[in-house]
């Protein structure tokens, strides 16, 4: 029985991510959980209170800042550091190792233990693992470390090995020195990038009979994916039965994936250290709240959180805080960020137990580490505005610029067509580039997926283009009613001999909001100006005077909705970044995709060029072009079903240097795949796009 009593209550499917719960002298804490950093006694710029309030379970003090200042024997006086700071919850304490070894100053270190310059007093001060320990008493935390060497995570392996071999050594003192005393102790895992290093020690440390498992030495200099594969490898070797701890890491996205790989405990200065330059964690990616796009910006900086920042102050207001250097800026930004991280663990603890954390972990992953786009579209103050009441509606805006509207989720902020006029991209990017005009000469009907309405920019473009077209081609007036089946594969054809449907155009949504806000504001929405899209909205469906066109609404989750549609043609894949709609752009929602299209000519048309996204596309069988540009975007993208590559398509598919390019890059992987699950990498290597070409003969 160790001092802790851990009991491990879940580990989720497909994944090392796990709940528990242990119990310190003060109380019982819930895990996964985060430790935020009280360095001096205090999380910086926080009130005890406002930490409490956000549920901290369990403070991190710094041993080698309090031994110097106040000094232990203060710590002795006040009975410890609860009293002393009026902390009525778990305190753990690190060893003081780290900061000997990453702040500046002369050191020297020994088999006895390290000597260096108080940054107080410029006196010599020794830290042993026995003295480090007593400090540790003084001060009373509930857990307390062992002292370790750490080293940077990038020296040479005989250095990595010696400062490992000396941290067993000392592990071994700690447990010593700590004797009957009540206080949890911790032991470390040392041996910087070295995979076996990382093994051995995890080995060694484990054997001995600590009431925890930290991992030390990370998140000073290595890569991510180093951190994250090292993380990994101690993981599954140390006890299931006892908490463990990844010291000093990290974002939220790595705590993120250092749950999914097995850890419980995490400390960061980042919540506080961020909120100080002006830097949110929300629940749409990171914020800076420097940026001018805020000035003017009424409604919470988090939408989703209940902190009292967000409860009680606009986001203008904080910029302008921040823009003023006013304390209370940081203050305000600390106390959400150290929030933000205490709900962000505590809903993956319940995903954990709820056996969700799979999709959970999937929705999140680039979600926390998104930057922050906010008002790349910058909005005119006009008349207009005052009208706000009519400018909002569910989560969309309108937002007007030189006399066009345009559509803003507000939640991600994020503005549909940010970059050019919504109708002239529509027209080039989809409606030219797919030569649909001159395809609806060919077989009928031709099948036009138009994945994500928003306000119909796309869909209108399309009939605009088409009506014209087909209205000599279609063999009488009899308007048809639409078929019965929602455009179903093989119910597309017309009620009567007469009405040959030329075009079918499918469009997805899951949120209409965004189409009846444009068509309340036609002076915005001039496309609008049309029967067509009130008809679609009021019955689903509309059909051309001449029966040549039909428009159809899936109203739904495009990835169950597509399942049901008639298989496409073309594909116009517009909706929001995967910042807003995250799970139209991940791998598997690609895959879908390329499995309706496999056995038809299709050719997918978006605006994403992000290296990402091709390679996904590419993961997913489909061939990759260069698409044009529009606006200031220098390239879209085209993605072909391998039918639609092995004909005469005209298209630049890239070439080996999207290789070279991507494999340099830092965002390699699709969104959304499973970390442990590398299949994708060799898709996208051994893709036929990069293997075929050239072969004339
Ligand atoms: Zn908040």
């Amino acid at each position: 029985m160790t001092r802790l009593n851990f009991q491990l209550e879940a580990t989720a499917s497909g994944s090392r991510a796990r709940a528990g719960r242990f119990r310190t002298l003060h109380n019982e804490v819930l895990t996964p959980t985060f430790m935020p950093v009280g360095t001096h006694a205090a999380v910086r710029a926080q009130r005890r209170e406002d930490v409490l309030a956000s549920g901290a379970q369990v403070l991190l003090a710094n041993t080698y800042h309090l031994l110097l200042r106040p000094g232990t024997a203060l710590f002795d006086q006040f009975g410890g550091i609860h009293r002393f700071m009026n902390w009525p919850r778990s305190v753990l304490t690190d060893s003081g190792g780290y900061q000997i070894f990453s702040l500046p100053g002369s050191r020297s270190i020994s088999e006895a233990g390290a000597e260096f310059k108080s940054y107080v007093d410029h006196t010599m001060v020794r830290l042993s693992p026995e003295s480090s320990i007593a400090a540790q008493r003084s001060i009373g935390s509930d857990i307390m470390m062992v002292l370790d060497q750490c080293v940077p995570s990038t020296v040479e392996r005989a250095v990595a090995q010696a400062a490992m071999e000396l941290t067993h050594r000392w592990a071994q003192r700690s447990l010593a020195a700590r004797g009957d005393s009540p206080q949890a102790l911790f032991g470390i895992v040392q041996g910087a990038s070295y995979p076996d290093l990382r093994a051995l020690s995890a080995r060694v440390i484990s054997d001995l009979p600590f009431d925890g498992f930290a991992i030390g030495g990370l998140a000073v200099g290595e890569g991510r994916d180093e951190r994250e594969d090292c993380t990994a490898i101690v993981t599954e070797l140390l006890p299931a039965d006892r908490p463990r701890y990844l010291m000093g890491v990290g974002t939220t996205r790595d705590l993120l994936e250092a749950v999914h790989r097995g850890v419980d405990m995490f400390d960061c200065i980042l919540p506080t250290a961020l909120a100080k330059q002006g830097v949110a964690f929300t629940s749409i990616g990171r914020r800076d709240l420097r940026r001018a796009a805020y000035r003017r910006m009424e409604g919470p900086m988090d939408p989703d959180c209940d902190c009292s920042t967000c409860a009680q102050y606009s986001i203008a207001y904080l910029f302008h805080l921040q823009r003023v250097s006013e304390p209370v800026g940081w203050q305000l930004l600390g106390l959400h960020n150290v929030h933000f991280y205490m709900r962000l663990m505590r809903r993956m603890r319940e995903h954990i137990l709820a056996d969700t954390w799979q999709d959970f972990y999937r929705s999140q992953r680039d979600l926390l580490d998104a930057r922050d786009s906010y008002g790349r579209a910058p909005t005119h103050v006009t008349k207009a505005q005052r009208l706000e009441g009519k400018r909002k509606l569910g989560r969309y805006e309108v937002v007007v610029r030189d006399g066009v509207g345009r559509i803003r989720d507000t939640r991600s902020g994020e503005v549909m067509h940010s970059v050019s006029e919504p109708m002239e991209e529509a027209r080039l990017l989809y409606v030219e580039q797919s030569r649909l005009v001159e395809r609806l000469k060919g077989p009928a009907p031709l099948v036009v997926w138009d994945v994500g309405l928003g306000a119909a920019a796309n869909a209108m473009a399309a009939i605009q283009a088409a009506e014209p077209a087909v209205s000599g081609m279609a063999g009488g007036s009899d308007v048809a009613g639409g078929s019965d089946v929602a455009g179903g594969r093989g119910e597309v054809a017309g009620a009567g001999e007469a009405a040959e449907r030329r075009l079918l155009l499918l469009s997805f949504e899951n949120d209409l909001d965004s189409l009846v806000l444009a068509l309340r504001h036609p002076a915005w929405f001039k496309h609008l100006r049309h029967a067509a899209p009130r008809r679609l909205l009021a019955d689903g469906v509309w059909v051309s005077a001449s029966g040549a066109v039909e428009w159809r609404l899936l109203r739904g989750d495009f990835r169950e909705t597509q399942a049901i549609a008639a298989a496409p043609d073309l594909i116009f894949f517009d909706p929001f970044s995967y910042r807003t709609d995250g799970a139209l752009w991940t791998l598997a929602a690609f895959r879908e995709m390329q499995k309706t299209c496999a056995a038809r000519a299709v050719e997918l048309f978006t605006y994403s060029y992000s290296t990402s996204v091709r390679a996904a596309l590419l993961a997913a069988g489909f061939f990759v072009a260069r698409g044009r540009g529009t606006g200031p975007k220098a390239e879209t993208t085209i993605a072909l079903s391998p039918l639609a590559a092995a004909g005469a398509h005209g298209r630049e598919l890239l070439g080996r240097e999207f290789l070279a390019k991507w494999q340099r890059s830092d965002a390699q992987a699709p969104l959304g795949v499973d970390p442990m699950d590398e299949s994708w990498r060799a898709a996208v290597l051994g893709h036929a796009q990069f293997h075929d070409v050239g072969d004339g003969c």
